[in-house]
């Protein structure tokens, strides 16, 4: 371990879902823009070994990183706040480490002993707390703790942090603890007992939390703030208030207001290398609250009653929307509400149509119907990985006239496999971990609107997928008007399709989504919404 990296620890407290993953990148924008090199990692108490294989149902979108690791959507919040990326290393689960220290085992590498939660998996957990900083690339590592304290399947993890503050020793180590401080209207109060009770079990553990970050409706009144501060053995100015925000992208200021950023560098003694004062971010929220025109862009899928399951797509319209002074009305539409009857009602205040990734049968039609209104009425269509099969097999169906065509994933016996199991996959039995992942390059036409939104001719994109475009095809396709734009240099595999005759009709078999951030919106977005809010111009 680097002797001169600080470690700096989030648990979560009274409930899930607090917000733990934006408290964690607000703490490092903050001190990013200090000139603190930080990064931040995320320890999920489940077994799965990574959530590759969770329904987004269950979990949200599942986030890849550049070296392919499909990993927790936070991951996608600390990419999209700090500009910088991420790895395998910053995702780690309770499945990885039982599997690295059952397979050591299973290599003799414990010489006979009896392998134990303690020593033998704290251990492991502390080998991966410190990985990301042997090489002393960064000043502070945050680690985000997954879950909520109590609960059983955390145990190992608050075990380790206990331990890590001696191995770290002091002002190396820092716990901050995120709560909540409900309001309970009928007696028009703010309650501090849940957050009592749960620092109260992080004490049991033997972890006493430095910082108190307190989620709450309402501000907190001083002597709130002293009870809390008083019973849970923090200092008065450590309790920090953080008030629901209009947007994610507000708490970095509000934890700067709070003095975050200063009682974390007072107690790790870090002084400011530069102090920024994040002009380009308020920039950004300045044009994000002021916007200067609105679009409405249908996204259809069928995870849509979780939005978290397109938390990136959603994000990157906040980015290039902004970017615009654009402010993009995303109306989630489930494909299985669409037919053929519907689709004119429903789709009929939308400038707009996305058709998002996805997996599996359920809802192609809808999709298909959706694509084929957007191609026909001119409307700007992007269609994201399954969202550019659909428009393939759309294009097949009714344009070349293959009423058969489909793709081997979701019609195996189609006649017509305009979509089929890309060669690398073929025999692939294990689900987990084994998709086409991560970065790979692409090579534009010249001329192309992909070429056009990137300025440049070869660019490298996220990919999460087993099926691709059947260049047995591609002649058929691009007389009648469909053209790869984008191909893969080494593979010729399509990555990138668009319509020749038509406003803005895009898809892409990679994920653009995922490399969208605050200060670099992706130009795929950018171009699209600018199709789009064209496209209302013209209409009105
Ligand atoms: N199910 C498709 C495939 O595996 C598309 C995957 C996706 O949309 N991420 O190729």
């Amino acid at each position: 371990m680097a002797a001169s990296t600080k470690h700096i620890f989030i648990t979560g407290g009274v409930t899930s879902s607090l917000g733990k993953g934006i408290i964690a990148a607000s703490l490092a924008k903050l001190l990013q823009s200090r000139g603190i090199s930080v990064t931040i990692q995320k320890f999920d108490p489940y077994l799965n070994i990574d959530p590759g294989t969770l329904n987004p149902y269950e979990h949200g979108e599942c986030y890849v990183t550049e070296d392919g690791a499909e990993t927790d959507l936070d991951l996608g919040h600390y990419e999209r706040f700090l500009n910088s990326t991420t790895s395998q290393g910053n995702n780690v689960t309770t499945g990885r480490i039982y599997n690295n220290v059952i397979t050591k085992e299973r290599n003799g590498e414990f010489l006979g002993k009896t392998v134990q939660v303690i020593p033998h998996i704290t251990d492991e957990i502390k080998n991966n707390f410190y990985k990301l900083g042997n090489d002393g690339k960064y000043d502070v590592i945050i680690t985000e703790i997954g879950g909520c304290v109590g609960d059983i399947e955390s145990l190992p993890f608050v075990e380790a942090v206990r331990q890590a503050r001696w191995d770290l020793g002091p002002n190396n180590f820092l716990v901050i603890h995120l709560t909540l401080i409900p309001f309970l209207s009928a007696a028009k109060e703010l309650k501090t007992k849940p957050t009592q009770h749960s620092v109260k079990q992080l004490l049991e553990a033997g972890v006493q939390p430095d910082i108190l970050v307190c989620r709450t409706e309402h501000h907190l009144p001083v002597d709130v703030k002293k009870k809390i501060a008083q019973f849970c053995n923090v200092q008065l100015n450590c309790v920090i208030e953080a008030m629901d925000a209009d947007s994610i992208y507000d708490v970095p200021l509000l934890m700067k207001k709070e003095r975050l950023d200063e009682r974390v560098m007072t107690k790790l003694k870090i002084t400011s290398k530069t102090n920024t004062e994040l002009e380009q971010w308020k920039e950004f929220l300045g044009k994000l609250k002021n916007p200067t025109m609105e679009v409405d862009i249908a996204l259809i899928g069928k995870y849509v009653s979780l939005p978290d399951a397109y938390k990136s797509i959603i994000e990157s319209f906040i980015h290039a929307g902004t970017s615009l002074e654009c402010k993009v009305n995303l109306h989630l539409v489930s494909s299985e509400e669409l037919n053929e009857v519907n689709i004119g009602k429903k789709l009929e205040l939308m400038d707009g149509v996305l058709v998002a990734p996805g997996f599996g049968v359920r809802g192609l039609e809808g999709k298909l119907i959706a694509t084929k209104y957007a191609r026909e009425n001119l409307i700007p269509f992007f269609g994201i990985c399954l969202g550019m099969q659909v428009a393939v097999i759309e294009f097949a169906r009714n344009v070349l006239g293959k009423a058969d065509a489909s793709s081997s994933e979701l019609e195996p016996d189609c006649k017509d496999p305009v979509i089929f199991l890309m060669e690398e996959q073929k025999g692939v039995k294990q689900m987990g971990g084994t998709m086409r992942l991560g970065a790979y390059p692409c090579e534009m036409k010249k001329g192309s609107n992909a070429y056009k939104a990137y300025g440049k001719p070869k660019i490298t994109e996220r990919h999460r997928h087993r099926y691709e475009f059947n260049n047995k095809y591609l002649k058929e396709f691009e007389e009648k008007g469909m053209l790869a734009s984008g191909k893969n240099p080494d593979k010729g595999l399509v990555e990138i399709i668009e319509l020749k005759d038509h406003p803005w009709f895009v898809g892409t078999q990679f994920h653009p989504e995922y490399k969208s951030t605050v200060l670099n919106p992706h130009p795929l977005f950018v171009r699209f919404i600018k199709a789009v809010s064209d496209n209302k111009r013209n209409k009105s």
